[in-house]
């Protein structure tokens, strides 16, 4: 399978989609979603054609997954050595993944589940793109000996807009407080847990940490993991030598963002906390969207981009602004019986673009 990169630009926040193969349950139902090439994407049942019927509709973006495509694949054809190349160079990126829930999001970033836990398995070719990005990263640190390297790693959720630290669970999943750093010129999360990373182990340890204190006390982890973001940072600090015992000092930033389901932007019929909780992911979505838009949007940027309205788009404001860069992977279901929700989030990346 060939993946048409083109010609990416990724400062533009860029997007990308990974198609999933039907799951076992959906297996009776047909696919929806075919593959014309060229980085399209063919829907060929959307409601509202001539006569009450159904009409085909062809969208267009640079890189599609198709379902067979492997982890490695993702890696490889999605930009994301880029991205990584990019943070060593200095600048902060993000890395997202947008999807209703069951689309694929958590396979992508991570794998499947079972993967962490009680027992971790060795690394595979299930392992998602976190890991080899981890890895790469790695690689790309090594090329330059005689650079020095510090890398801090840390792992939060948002949910219902309070932000939780998953690697320091101790503190009783008490929220912690985002505040504005004058000095920084930056948000910031007071009290977050931040680990040393010196090699891909200790990179690993955070990821595997995190995940397993997600899913710790949680009665329903698919319905909880569906209604909250998480943000796994790594920090990359570096000094170069340079003439007469100067240093160049840079400051990069890798961020992974597995977002909450989509599907929660319209289910309006929800009451009391759940609707509270549908209205604080709804918003945030649709404000990383607008912000993510007004990225490649040169009008749009020198006007006010409304990051300030979530505690997700605060968090991530440095990518999503300025000298951010970010990549965002849309995740989709093949099956009949998410087409609509396929269509959403294809109009998203659309509007967001
Ligand atoms: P999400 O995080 O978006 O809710 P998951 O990543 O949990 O969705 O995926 C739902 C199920 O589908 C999981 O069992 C996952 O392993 C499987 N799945 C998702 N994407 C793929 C893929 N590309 N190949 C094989 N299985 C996948
Ligand atoms: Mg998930």
């Amino acid at each position: 399978i060939v993946y048409p990169t083109g010609n990416i630009y990724m400062r533009d926040g860029f997007f990308i989609f990974r198609v999933r193969p039907l799951s076992k349950k959906e297996n009776f139902q047909s696919e929806v979603v075919q593959f014309p090439g060229n980085g399209q994407i063919l829907i060929d049942a959307i409601p509202g054609g001539p006569g009450g019927g159904q009409k085909p509709k062809l969208f267009s973006y640079n890189v599609v997954f198709e379902p067979a495509a492997t982890q490695e694949d993702v890696l490889q054809f999605s930009g994301m050595k880029r991205l990584i190349e990019m943070a060593v160079e200095g600048f902060r990126c993000t890395c997202f993944c947008y999807g209703q829930t069951g689309s694929g999001k958590t396979h992508t970033l991570t794998g499947p589940p079972g993967l962490f836990g009680v027992k971790s398995v060795p690394y595979s070719d299930k392992h998602g793109l976190i890991f080899r990005s981890f890895a790469y990263l790695f690689e790309q640190i090594q090329l330059q000996a005689g650079t020095h390297f510090v890398l801090k790693a840390s792992y939060l959720e948002i949910y219902n807009e309070k932000v939780i630290d998953l690697l320091n669970p101790g503190s009783a999943r008490k929220p912690l407080a985002v505040r504005w750093s004058k000095k920084a010129r930056g948000f910031f999360v007071e009290n977050l847990f931040t680990v040393d990373c010196e090699e891909l182990d200790d990179l690993m340890a955070v990821l595997e940490e995190g995940m397993r204190n997600r899913s710790v006390g949680r009665h329903n982890m698919n319905d909880y993991s569906s209604r909250s973001h998480t943000i796994l940072s790594v920090h990359i600090t570096s000094e170069q030598p340079a003439e007469n015992g100067v240093f160049i000092s840079r400051t990069g930033k890798i961020n992974f963002v597995d977002l909450a389901g989509s599907e929660m932007t319209k289910k309006t019929q929800s009451r009391g906390k759940t609707l509270e909780e549908a209205n604080n992911i709804n918003k945030s979505l649709m404000v990383l969207g607008y912000c993510i838009s007004s990225l490649s949007d040169i009008k749009k940027k020198s006007n006010h981009i409304p990051y300030r309205d979530s505690k997700l788009t605060k968090l991530l404001a440095d990518s999503l602004a300025g000298n951010g860069v970010t990549l965002m992977i849309a995740c989709i279901s093949p099956a009949k019986s998410n087409i609509s929700e396929t269509i959403n989030t294809l109009r998203y990346a659309a509007r967001a673009k």
